[in-house]
């Protein structure tokens, strides 16, 4: 099996992931899979829509994905993968696997090798040589970068936490299911805040101790720069990425075609000519007494990332290259 580069988008949800990771995914020799490590537990049991406007067990990519991987999706297949992501690959799961230094336990040998061969099959059926992977959780991540044969690089993507807490507050319709759209989660401004400064802090930890090559790319630099930061990001993560490959942006749009990536946000199934815009309505439209509290909450990495501690006006875009710089 050649070795397979995986560009895992790690962080926390609501921050512009689902773009970034499609945008990558329209790159020339890669692909975007959505959030694969919903595949097994929900997307396929369910029956949700892929990316691409089919039910899953109708897309011929994830049909032929799982037919070489696999043989098939199977009830088996599937009750294996979700028992070996709760035995390895769970939050808690994380201090074990940035510090053990001892031989990793069965159920993460399996899910490694499990996980190489949805990889690998993906590479294949699309005929990629780079796998973007946007599944977010950090322990997830370091899980797979110990895969067999494949080359995993984190990408942390990260947004102001104002923006995520007041996109987490909001309603949105979750378009995935075949029966009809069904509601996302909401959570409070507070909560948001500490499950974004928890998830920040690990993905700080796997840059720092989980031995894959680290990035970070705000979601802010993004939508000002799409195909500028993507770069930049890439050449930190020592994936070949050139301006040439990606698509165009022109009037603050970029051209996407439907992708066969699996869960994650509404903007998953938007195509054509996409507006890219940081939607700042927290800065108007968010209580006072709410961006306080996010601001508290997530202080010291607000100041680390460049977002500024008052709220009193959307977070400048600060020079990219400091920004930028690997964290390893
Ligand atoms: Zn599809």
């Amino acid at each position: 099996m050649s070795r397979i580069t995986v560009v895992y988008l790690g962080g926390f949800g609501r921050s512009g992931s689902t773009l970034v990771e499609r945008t990558l995914g329209a790159a020339r020799g890669w692909v975007n899979v959505g959030e694969l490590v919903d595949l097994a537990r929900s997307v396929a049991r369910t029956d949700e829509l892929c990316g691409c406007g089919r039910p899953f067990s109708a897309c011929p990519v994830w049909t032929a994905v799982g037919e070489l991987a696999f043989g098939g999706w199977t009830v088996d297949v599937l009750d294996r993968l979700t028992c070996l992501q709760r035995a390895a690959a769970r939050q808690r799961h994380l201090p074990g696997l940035l510090g053990s230094r001892r031989a990793p336990s069965a159920a993460l040998t399996d899910l490694r090798v499990a996980y190489a061969r949805i990889y690998a099959a993906v590479a294949e059926v699309t005929g990629s040589e780079v796998v973007v992977d946007a599944s977010k959780g950090p322990a997830f991540g370091q899980a797979l970068a110990g895969a067999p044969g494949i080359d995993l690089r984190m990408l942390n993507v990260v947004r102001d936490p104002r923006a995520v807490a007041w996109s987490w507050n909001r309603r949105v319709e979750r378009p995935h299911a075949t029966t009809g759209t069904e509601q996302m989660w909401r959570i409070p401004a507070h909560r948001a805040a500490a499950q974004w400064s928890s998830l920040q802090l690990e993905m700080e930890a796997i840059a720092r101790l989980g031995g894959a090559r680290s990035a970070r790319l705000r979601y802010e630099d993004f939508v000002l720069d799409p195909i500028g930061s993507l770069v930049t990001a890439a050449a930190t993560l020592g994936v070949p990425l050139s301006r040439a490959d990606l698509p165009s942006v022109e009037g603050g749009r970029i051209v996407l075609l439907p992708s066969h990536g699996l869960a994650g946000n509404p903007a998953r199934f938007s195509s054509g000519a996409l507006e890219l815009r940081r939607d700042d309505g927290w800065t108007t439209q968010m209580s006072s007494r709410d961006r306080a509290v996010v601001a508290a909450l997530t202080l010291p990495l607000l100041r680390t990332y460049g977002y500024p501690v008052t709220s009193g006006g959307a977070a400048p875009v600060s020079d990219r290259r400091t920004d930028m710089r690997s964290l390893t």
